[in-house]
């Protein structure tokens, strides 16, 4: 029978390497799923051992090439965590990763271990709600400012933007494609950006929320992205039953993350890092699914005489400029959709009120189909006339597609359209 070692994980793909990746069964007496390592700490073999932990861990000298240092406290490691980082990285081709308790905490963990007061971040608009409170109302308390650029904003605009501040570019954040609206920012262009900052002293990195597409759909770090954060609540957990969130990268950008979260204490938690590792073995298929799903929703709306318009990216045209960047950027349409539906908030509110199998929930990326009403609800803080403005209308509604049979889920959007 083949061993673990005897796989290569060069040569498969990560749903491949989901079931054994990073665990061997030797190492727990033979079990064949991995255990949950439900303990706050470690015993140390010996003293010196002990001692050895600590000079690696406080980085006071680097580990050997081939040396394994014990384990110490689950602040700073774990099994069950170690091993759902080491399968979530493959998905990114990332070096390493670091699980947070949620998407805000790995967020915010990234923006203040790689920020410094007298910074300026540079950020897409819309970002999700939370990052947006804490990019322009947390941070600014800290002497970091901030600009914002959206997806019709150029490189040298930017470069303009920042270079008005007269500070310091401490990093560029972006979230594509953007909530509710699905209208998609350009890696490569705000990486050349990041590199016109960069200075022997500092590279400015390039951090992509990578929730809405990614693992499967896009990978940023392969288009000059330095940090990638999820929300691991959404698709990587999968089932709407965890809170959770991710941050991966070259050691050289998630070291400093890494250790942050050491000292904040924001890690996960064992059985949440077990439940993560138990939704990526079902990751690839659920988003296929969840994708294909989308498509036939997707185009049941089109053709609709009650909805106006629907941002869905499977529907971008050739020809469309928008339509060369999800191809060179996006490796499918995902599983989110929004559209504008005739009779504005009211004809929104029926429509949400008479759905039966759609869940009247926020959150999205579950295996349930979830929908809600951007401009009241998830972006509510942003207020009317800059919602308006970024294309959060009153008609709006945002669907999360699940995976449940597609024709009851058109038939279910077809019968609340008839109420609404
Ligand atoms: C949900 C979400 C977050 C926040 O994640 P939590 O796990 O709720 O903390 C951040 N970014 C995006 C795009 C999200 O959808």
């Amino acid at each position: 029978m083949a061993k673990w070692s005897d796989i290569d994980p060069q040569t498969l793909h990560p749903e491949s390497l989901m079931m054994t990746y990073g665990f061997r069964p030797e190492w727990s007496e033979g079990a064949a799923a991995p255990p949950i390592f439900q303990t706050s700490t470690f015993v140390f073999p010996s003293a010196r051992a002990g001692a050895r932990c600590f000079e690696i861990a406080y980085g006071l000298d680097e580990a050997k090439p081939d040396e394994q240092p014990d384990l110490i406290y689950s602040r700073l490691n774990n099994p069950s965590l170690e091993i759902a980082e080491d399968r979530l990285a493959l998905w990114d081709r990332a070096d390493t990763a670091a699980l947070f308790s949620s998407g805000m905490a790995a967020i915010t963990t990234t923006l203040f271990a790689h920020l410094r007061p007298g910074d300026v971040v540079a950020a897409s608009s819309p970002v999700y709600g939370g990052t947006h409170h804490f990019i322009e109302t947390v941070l600014p308390q800290y002497d970091i400012g901030f600009v914002r650029f959206d997806h019709r904003t150029t490189a040298e605009q930017i470069i303009g933007l920042v270079g008005a501040t007269g500070k310091r570019l401490g990093m560029i954040y972006v979230e594509t494609p953007a909530n509710p609206t699905n209208e998609l920012i350009d890696l490569q262009m705000c990486a050349a950006v990041a590199a016109h900052f960069s200075t022997t002293g500092h590279k400015v990195p390039l951090a992509v929320d990578n929730t809405f597409l990614g693992p499967v759909f896009q990978h940023p770090l392969e288009h000059g992205a330095d940090i990638v954060v999820y929300s691991a609540t959404k698709y990587i957990g999968g089932h709407g039953d965890l809170i959770a969130g991710a941050a991966l990268g070259a050691h050289t950008m998630i070291d400093p993350i890494r250790a942050m979260r050491t000292f904040v204490g924001n890690m996960t938690n064992p059985f949440t890092a077990w439940l993560l590792t138990r939704s990526m073995t079902t990751l690839q298929m659920r988003m296929e699914r969840q994708a294909a799903n989308a498509q036939r929703v997707a185009d049941f709306l089109r053709d609709h005489p009650r909805v106006k318009s629907v941002n869905y990216l499977g529907h971008l045209a050739p020809g469309d400029p928008r339509h060369d960047l999800f191809k060179r950027q996006c490796l499918g349409a995902g599983g989110m959709i929004s559209f504008e539906i005739v009779g504005g908030k009211e004809a929104a509110y029926r429509f949400l009120d008479a759905l039966h199998l759609f869940k009247l929930a926020v959150s999205l990326g579950s295996v349930d189909s979830l929908a809600e009403h951007p401009a009241t609800m998830t972006h509510c803080e942003a207020g009317e006339e800059v919602n308006a403005a970024k294309g959060v209308t009153p008609g709006l509604v945002r669907l999360s597609i699940g995976v449940e049979h597609p024709d009851d889920l058109v038939a279910d959007v077809a019968r609340a359209l008839e109420t609404a």
